[in-house]
């Protein structure tokens, strides 16, 4: 191969070397072996292949858009062929009258049945190699196309390798397992992944590849949490003292649920292991994480050491420190907040009695990871929220401190349990399955406009009961003038359905200061106001359990983690709570999915469960960044019998030799000696 199309092979496709390219696997093996008819067509297959003649090639131009469009017949009945991109040269390529095979996705357009894009070749190409009946589908790039590095050009390069790929390639996965799985070994399966013989050997390398991807996965990620268990130094909570009992006994404000008692068990053998702790605490909202959060504080107090806790947004962090400090307050505890938004000076004193070890528990936002935020004896930190921060963000706070801090991320977005195995087989996971005693799950409904006069007149009534109102609207990006403009215009209607004096309304935006936005929320806070008109600010945390109603407009722009923060912000109190989800008249097949799963459920998991269905896990919110996710062949929704199993026996392996130490796992332990990973040491 030229070096033109080398250059372009590594800089689309990362393919460097053969390994390489016999790792870049074809999404899709096409059965040529299997020419569909049109006449049979019952229009609801995947991936056929149709054999016949093109004619009638023509353009269709309709508004500022050009299509290019062919009739194809197999002899059988009639398909309409249609390209959006690419024209000219479809155009000058095509010859009408030469057989082609003809592949892809048919859908039926009215009467009329037709195929977007398909994949095109004169019937003789691959005839010519008559083994090659099953046919690779490579992913490609235009920039490679235009290069002449289409699907069919990779075929035939992965064609011309398959020729000198030795025979026996080193096996990957310890000869037990492939026995016990009845697992393809490794050189069989990755010349079957590119060209097969049969479907069913297809699908027998792709078990043997998928498997030993997420094999390696686990592998990787307990092997590191394993040799941290053993090896990393934390500091030894060795007592319960004064502080947590005093507390526990004389002023905790609820006796706590069994969930709550649990982990707070789990978090304290971590404590007192003399291992770093590295837990992720999950939890449905309004499961009581914040409990947790502040008995597990007062145990690295009674222990000389200094906590925080690291919120979101301001608002929440505000909302946390009002709240430790009228629990804590009377103990002489010190609590201080560390926010951005505070004057210079503020912070410079903060700071200063931070270094002294003046200040027992400091709640803050991002400010709290600032170079210059030092500590006197950092001991415990939590994370509230997860999934708003980064891993890189979570790791500045390891370094505040000679021996690293005891650290417990906290999520209110659950995560599906495939999702969870996998992200986060390198942290300890607790669960509160729990809530609070008294909960009745809030009724959801979804509305539009034409209801709008029935939301509002329940919406009176619910005030006339004394409860409040939270009316959120979608803020995609804070500075997006448009969704601001939805908000505004929100307000004013309301504002003329629910005049003063009779109604006082509340506003709270990103655009807001800070003052300003603490001011609002404090008043609906206390009850002086009935109705909260607010952009997603409110989403995370925030808590007025006497607001009893939550309407969402613009319901269909939200993702369903974030519906389901938004409505756990009621229900909180005793009262029957409900949660309105306001859309436009015409969904799409997944909005209309979401709105639906959101009014049959309140359980988190399910919820999480179906928003990975929808949205595939390169989606869910704040997982994209995370880079931990970037399987090639296995699927986590797919796939989550075999991403058990995988992690089963990584378990069951390390215990047996933890170091890798046995003959039969050497090529493991090469493995991961050879793929030193960055990101293990800034997660542990
Ligand atoms: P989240 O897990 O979403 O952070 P919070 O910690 O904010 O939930 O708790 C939600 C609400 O439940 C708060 O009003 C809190 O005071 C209350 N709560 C927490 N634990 C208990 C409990 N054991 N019994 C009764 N109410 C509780
Ligand atoms: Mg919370």
């Amino acid at each position: 191969m030229g070096p033109t199309k080398a250059d372009i092979l590594a800089k689309e496709f990362d393919i460097r070397t053969y390994g390489d390219l016999l790792h870049y696997f074809p999404f899709r093996i096409v059965d040529r072996s299997h020419v569909s008819t049109i006449d049979n067509f019952n229009g609801d297959e995947p991936y056929l292949v149709f054999r016949g003649r093109i004619s009638d090639l023509h353009t269709v131009t309709s508004g500022r858009s050009t299509r290019l469009e062919a009739s194809f017949t197999d002899g059988t009945g009639m398909m309409v062929l249609v390209w959006f991109q690419g024209l000219k040269w479809i155009k000058e390529s095509l010859k009408p009258g030469t057989i082609y095979n003809v592949m892809g996705k048919p859908t039926l357009f009215g009467t009329t049945l037709q195929m977007v894009h398909p994949d095109l070749e004169a019937s003789t190409l691959y005839d010519e190699r008559p083994t090659h009946a099953f046919l690779p589908v490579y992913r490609t790039t235009e920039k490679a196309k235009n290069r002449g590095l289409g699907t069919k050009a990779i075929a035939r390069i992965t064609s011309t390798l398959m020729q000198h790929v030795p025979q026996r390639l080193p096996e990957t996965l310890p000869g037990a397992l492939l026995q016990k799985y009845h697992l393809m070994d490794r050189s069989t399966a990755l010349r079957y992944m590119h060209y097969p013989n049969t479907m069913q050997e297809w699908q027998r390398a792709l078990l043997r590849e998928k498997f030993e991807e997420l094999f390696y996965h686990q592998l990787e990620y307990q092997y590191s949490r394993t040799a941290r268990r053993r090896h990393s130094v934390g500091r030894v909570f060795g007592i319960v003292g004064s502080r947590f009992s005093n507390f526990y006994n004389n002023y905790l404000p609820f006796p706590l649920t069994g969930a709550q008692k649990r982990v707070i068990k789990e978090i304290r053998a971590d404590m007192r292991s003399g291992r770093q702790m590295n837990r992720l605490l999950q939890g449905d909202v309004g499961s009581g994480k914040t409990l947790v959060a502040l008995l597990t504080i007062l145990i690295a107090l009674d222990n000389d050491c200094q906590a925080c806790l690291m919120a979101p947004t301001e608002i929440l962090a505000t909302q946390h420190f009002a709240n430790f400090q009228k629990l804590l307050a009377e103990q002489g505890i010190v609590v201080e907040l560390l926010v951005g938004s505070l004057r210079a000076s503020q912070k410079k004193k903060i700071k200063q009695r931070l270094a002294a070890g003046e200040i027992d528990i400091l709640i803050g936002t991002h400010a709290l990871i600032e170079p210059d935020v030092q500590f006197g004896r950092l001991g415990y930190v939590v994370i509230d929220e997860q999934h708003r921060f980064g891993v890189e963000q979570r790791s500045k706070l390891w370094g505040k401190s000679d021996i690293p801090p005891h650290i417990l991320v906290m999520t209110a977005t659950p995560i599906p349990r495939t999702l969870a195995m996998t992200l986060y087989a390198d942290l300890d996971c607790s669960i509160i399955d729990e809530l609070p005693p008294g909960r009745q799950p809030v009724i959801t409904t979804h509305g539009t406009d034409a209801k709008r006069a029935l939301l509002f007149q329940f919406m009176r009534k619910e005030i006339a009961k004394g409860r409040q109102i939270y009316v959120v609207y979608p803020l995609i990006k804070e500075s997006e003038k448009m969704d601001l403009k939805d908000l505004m215009d929100g307000y004013e209607s309301i504002s003329r359905s629910f005049p003063q004096p009779e109604y006082q309304l509340s506003i709270v935006h990103g655009q807001m200061p800070a003052d300003a936005k603490a001011y609002e929320m404090d008043r609906f806070k206390r009850g002086e106001t009935n109705i909260m008109v607010s952009t997603t600010v409110i989403e995370v945390g925030v808590d007025v359990p006497n607001a009893t109603v939550m309407v969402i407009e613009n319901a269909e722009r939200f993702g369903l983690s974030q519906l389901h923060q938004l409505r756990g912000r009621v229900g909180r109190g005793g009262g029957q709570s409900y949660c309105i989800l306001m859309t436009k008249d015409d969904l799409s097949h997944t909005s209309q999915q979401r709105i639906q799963t959101m009014c049959s459920t309140t359980d988190g998991f399910a919820i999480a469960e179906a928003d990975l269905r929808l949205r595939g896990p390169g989606d869910l919110q704040g997982l994209q960044q995370s880079g931990m996710l970037d399987l090639r062949v296995a699927d986590l929704v797919d796939d989550e019998p075999l991403v058990c199993t995988t992690r089963d026996e990584v378990h069951d392996l390390l215990e047996r030799d933890p170091d890798l130490q046995l003959p039969e796992n050497n090529i493991l332990r090469q493995h991961i000696l050879n793929n030193n990973h960055p990101q293990w040491d800034k997660i542990s």
